[in-house]
């Protein structure tokens, strides 16, 4: 089936190829150059910042050094003469691969696969403080560390992440803040998630045992019991907008492979009144789901777990018409909340994500947390010799190793302009993208930017190659399974692609 898949999927490629000229082998050459160009962002190349071609001089300090935060230092230290630049990161392991968690949580990939040692990467003449940024004073151009150390520089890169807050579900505030890649974390998560028929696939060793708690799902389903799958998505920005998505897909592509499908009731439940921003793939995703027999539930906001008795708790919200408003001459708009209880055998749990308090809080920070940055130079909105991206930055959208690929070339061809006493000229538009998993062997392209890019708002296609990105192919599944992850670890993280 997944033969005939490609060969579907070869002939549509070869026949639109053929009507611009394009053969297939130099396609595929397009597809590995911009790389994961379509993941990481896009055909075009955007090595700009040329090897060792600024003499710029001045300290540059980045804190976080996961995917974005090495991804930059590499670049910089690739494209200046002199580079002085230090990394603060506390853990050893924070290059490991994130996009693999959803692979392995369906156990088509086991942890080994996605693991990695930070000082593999570590560009060469970078000063690596193993340690956390907890103070910043960026009126005096200092930050302090964990371990007590004051760190100047000249110039400053925020790029932290996010944190997962499972505390913020009731039920699991024992669970509390876990890093994705921390084992430390990890092992307090574990203690509670990864059994009884709960998984999460926001710390890696969690996806680990959500297989374990999907294959016991799909065993229960397959011995001829009714059982129904809870896949919640939560009410705040997250990381792989497509993640729930995904997981609920591989769950059915297991049931059927076990032919058990028919005895499992699989919902999906989110906050928002949509699947996704984009419409067409809105309505992709919603057929999608309609084939596959999930019970998609709108405005439900995911509250609360009943561990012990197995119940996800909802707050199902909707608007009404209130009274007129004479001075506005329209109705108010009133919300109405209802609790509704979902019973369930297997739960996928997605936790509300926010800013690394340290920094949420700190002048760096915003109200909402997230650093407040400008859209397109992705430098600070106070102090201009600050820049943020990755999850941790305030830009709407955004939040996937996608867009970090984009933004951190951007960062450092505007860092670097700077530190020359030139205009910035790089702009990130907003580019985002979700290799969303439909089945074993199929994933939808899901590639899309801001639509109205001067203003950062609305969505909007933007595919890297010539085909109808709303539909699974089998291509896209080669691409996610065997082409994204060296192209992040041996194209991105080194600073080249
Ligand atoms: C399950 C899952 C599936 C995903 N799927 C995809 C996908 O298919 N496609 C895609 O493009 N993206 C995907 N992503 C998202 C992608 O992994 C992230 O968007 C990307 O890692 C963001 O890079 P970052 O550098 O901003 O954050 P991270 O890579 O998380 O790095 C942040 C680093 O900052 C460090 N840090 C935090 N606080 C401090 C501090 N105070 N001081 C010093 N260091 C600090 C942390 O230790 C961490 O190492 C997925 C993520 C998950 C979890």
């Amino acid at each position: 089936m997944l033969n005939k898949n490609l060969k579907q999927d070869l002939e549509q490629i070869d026949s639109i190829l053929k009507e611009s000229g394009i053969s297939r082998r130099d396609a595929f050459k397009m597809m590995g150059l911009g790389g994961a160009g379509l993941m990481l962002g896009g055909t075009e190349a955007t090595a700009a910042t040329t090897l060792k071609a600024s003499d710029a001089k001045g300290k540059i300090v980045i804190v976080g050094g996961g995917l974005a935060g090495v991804a930059t230092a590499a670049k910089l230290s690739n494209s200046l003469s002199n580079p002085d630049i230090t990394v603060i990161e506390p853990n050893p392991n924070s290059v490991s691969y994130q996009p693999g968690n959803t692979l392995v949580a369906s156990g088509i990939w086991t942890l080994d696969n996605i693991t990695y040692e930070t000082q593999d990467f570590m560009p060469s003449g970078v000063k690596w403080i193993k340690d956390k940024a907890i103070e910043f004073n960026p009126t005096a151009n200092e930050l302090k560390t964990a371990g007590g150390e004051t760190i100047k520089y000249d110039y400053l890169v925020i790029a932290a992440g996010l944190v997962n807050d499972f505390g913020m579900i009731k039920g699991l505030e024992e669970v509390g803040e876990v890093y994705t890649l921390d084992k430390n974390d990890a092992a307090k998560a574990k203690k509670i998630i990864g059994q009884n028929g709960v998984g999460s696939i926001y710390f890696s060793e969690g996806a680990a045992d959500t297989w374990t708690q999907m294959q016991k799902f799909v065993a229960d389903a397959k011995a001829g019991k009714k059982v129904t799958g809870v896949f919640p998505e939560p009410h705040t920005p997250f990381k792989c907008g497509g993640a729930q998505k995904k997981v609920v897909n591989l769950t059915n592509a297991r049931l059927e492979e076990a032919g058990a499908r028919a005895n499992a009731d699989l919902q999906f439940l989110t906050n928002g009144k949509k699947l996704f921003g984009v419409p067409e793939y809105h309505t992709a995703i919603e057929d999608q789901m309609k084939a596959r027999n999930v019970n998609v539930r709108y405005e439900h906001k995911f509250t609360a777990i009943d561990l012990t008795n197995k119940v996800a708790k909802f707050e199902k919200h909707w608007e009404v018409k209130g009274a007129w408003d004479a001075d506005l001459e329209e109705f108010e708009m009133v919300t109405k909340t209802e609790a509704v209880d979902v019973k369930y055998d297997f739960c996928h749990i997605i936790p509300p994500q926010k800013a690394p308090t340290e920094i949420a809080k700190s002048p760096l920070g915003s109200e909402k947390g997230w650093v407040p940055v400008k859209n397109d130079t992705l430098q600070h909105v106070v102090y201009p010799n600050v820049f943020a991206l990755g999850d941790i930055a305030a830009v709407p959208l955004g939040k996937t190793g996608g867009s970090a690929r984009k933004q951190y070339s951007v960062v450092c061809q505007n860092l670097i302009s700077l530190m020359e006493g030139k205009e910035m000229t790089a702009k990130y538009e907003g580019y985002t993208v979700c290799p969303l998993i439909t089945n074993i062997g199929t994933v939808m392209l899901a590639e899309f930017k801001w639509k109205d890019v001067a203003a950062a708002s609305g969505a909007v296609a933007a595919p890297s190659f010539p085909l109808d990105p709303t539909q699974e192919r089998w291509l896209y599944w080669l691409l996610k399974v065997y082409l994204l992850k060296p192209m992040t670890m041996y194209g991105m993280l080194p600073g080249r692609a």
